[in-house]
């Protein structure tokens, strides 16, 4: 069959543009040598899990690093699997996480760029001129085998080493203009497939940034196109979109490594020329010693609203994130310490092969560490934003004194080894817990040398000499004074020395007090509690302790 001219016709009777209508709408970008043009390119399902935010955290990067472009197109070609508002959610997410587009679709639901429409449900037209050029040159062609046929195929394909539409078993690769024209008029739907040019003995060879040089058999397979609705499958609709949208490189899952010799095929029929690939690995986790893709089922981390919700800073997941992408990472960190992340070299070819291990473990670490290092007012402002969605209780808290309650968070920050107490935003009811009567918790267990005896006496003596606007020596000062009296020393050394002729140290009588106003036994500075609990606070609950003391005595 040679007339491709009116088959093209027959098949797309309404597309009147050519391919260079597209070429010259879509000029190239006018970017300095090197720039890399990436995009983040989600399916709208509703569901923005961890291996989407890191690959899409890797495209990001990369054209951060090169003064390039990073741009969103919604890939909604699969209409059942739509979810009205998905594409918010996720961009909402994204942006949680210090990720925007330069262009593409906006949080907003706006367009922003001259490669529009991003959107690949409003380029309809656009997919079917291409397609209509590549029947024209004798590339494509109308199947019109039902699902049944196609069962069947898949039935005859048993013992085959190679599945699918090809070869002998491509039953409309070769219907004549007339057959094609005799189902057409019987009004049979149809697919528009691809006419192969691949050869199973021939190789496919592709340089992937991330896995290094790949091999693989070349393309043999008439896949489907257009599907009967006219709309591209994902593979049509991918060569096309970043070629016009004049991506660079296409940084994605790697679930589609297999189909990259169907890619580069299709970019070749196309005439266009091909993008770069890097394939990100899934993120594994380890479980048992042995190490498994994060799952959907199994693993509430993998769900990037788990990060929200337990109040993990975004700027921590970031960090992490950033240690397990360039395993150089760690190190320019600890020779940059204060450097914005994204000053960081990021590179592609240092990315994990296989898949980078995510440990709770160490991003709990990681999340301490830079919590550490926030001001007090930075911890109070996002954990108050993380109380507001999800803990009243925290927001009630701080709102009845945002003062005391940024105090609170100050104590022992800005230390030289500042304290890792806090590693999420929900940590900090527990941690704070004490400083406040409607959620502090009495407990008089004691450890060291304190027992109920020694503690009743302590406490005595504490409690009238306890001044809250004293100095930290002075307090200090009051509290070696009672040693004696009570039979310990003030001096810890000594007490090692002869623990015999003592009933505790200084340590023990701290412990003591501690407790009493704390209800723990490990705290940040307890000067600082002191005073910021007040006296009527503090007084009550040595009076509280010493009842309690004097009783199980
Ligand atoms: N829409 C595709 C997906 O969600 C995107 C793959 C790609 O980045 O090309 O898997």
């Amino acid at each position: 069959m040679t007339n491709y001219k009116e088959l093209a016709d027959l098949l797309f009777p309404n597309i009147d543009k050519a391919p260079q209508f597209y070429e010259e709408l879509y000029p190239p970008r006018d970017l300095k040598e090197g720039a890399r043009v990436t995009r983040f390119a989600p399916s709208p399902t509703g569901f923005l899990h961890l291996g989407n935010l890191f690959t899409c955290t890797v495209a990001y990067k990369t054209a951060r690093a090169t003064d390039g472009v990073f741009y969103v197109r919604v890939e909604d070609t699969d209409q059942k699997r739509k979810v009205d508002g998905a594409v918010e959610i996720m961009l909402e997410g994204l942006k949680s996480f210090g990720i925007t587009a330069d262009e593409g679709v906006m949080i907003d639901g706006s367009q922003k760029g001259i490669y529009a429409p991003y959107v690949q449900s409003q380029r309809k037209e656009i997919y079917q001129t291409y397609a209509k050029a590549l029947v024209e040159q004798g590339l494509a062609y109308p199947c019109f085998c039902s699902a049944e046929e196609l069962e069947e195929i898949r039935a005859q394909q048993e013992n085959e080493d190679t599945k699918g539409y090809y070869g002998k078993y491509a039953r409309c690769r070769n219907l004549t203009l007339d057959e094609i024209k005799k189902s057409i008029a019987q009004g049979k739907s149809w697919t528009l497939r691809l006419k192969s040019p691949g050869d199973i003995e021939k190789k496919c060879y592709f340089d992937d940034m991330i896995k290094g040089k790949i091999e693989m058999p070349e393309n043999t397979i008439d896949v489907v196109l257009l599907k009967t609705d006219g709309i591209p499958t994902y593979h049509f609709a991918h060569v096309i979109d970043d070629h016009l949208m004049h991506t660079t490189h296409v940084i994605r899952g790697d679930e589609w490594i297999a189909s990259v010799p169907l890619h580069l095929q299709l970019f070749r029929c196309l005439g266009f020329k091909p993008v770069k690939y890097a394939h990100v690995a899934p993120l594994m986790k380890e479980e048992n010693g042995n190490k498994r893709k994060l799952s959907k089922r199994k693993d509430p981390e993998l769900a990037v609203t788990y990060y929200r919700q337990e109040g993990f800073p975004a700027q921590a997941v970031n960090e992490y994130m950033m240690t397990i992408m360039n395993s150089n990472f760690e190190d320019w960190r600890r020779v940059n310490k204060d450097a914005d992340i994204n000053s960081f070299p990021f590179n592609l070819k240092k990315m994990s092969v296989s898949g980078a291990l995510f440990d709770l473990v160490k991003l709990t670490d990681v999340s301490k560490n830079v919590i550490s290092q926030m001001s007090a007012e930075e911890v109070f402002e996002l954990s108050n934003q993380w109380a507001e969605e999800y803990n009243e209780e925290l927001a009630k808290l701080y709102g009845k004194d945002k003062a005391y309650a940024t105090a609170v968070l100050n104590i022992d920050r800005g230390n030289k080894k500042p304290r890792k107490d806090i590693a999420k935003w929900s940590d900090i009811p527990d941690y704070i817990s004490y400083m406040y009567d409607e959620t502090f918790k009495e407990n008089y267990d004691l450890t060291g040398n304190a027992t109920p005896q020694l503690a009743a006496e302590v406490l005595r003596l504490y409690k009238d000499v306890v001044d809250i606007s004293d100095d930290k020596d002075s307090w200090f000062n009051k509290i070696k004074a009672i040693c004696e009296p009570v039979g310990c020393t003030p001096n810890v050394k000594e007490y090692k020395q002869n623990p015999d002729a003592f009933k505790g140290h200084v340590g023990d009588v701290s412990t003591v007090i501690r407790v009493a106003l704390t209800g723990r036994t490990n705290t940040p500075d307890l000067y600082a509690i002191t005073a910021l609990l007040g006296e009527d606070r503090v007084k009550n609950r040595i009076e509280n302790a010493i009842k309690h003391y004097e009783e199980v005595k």
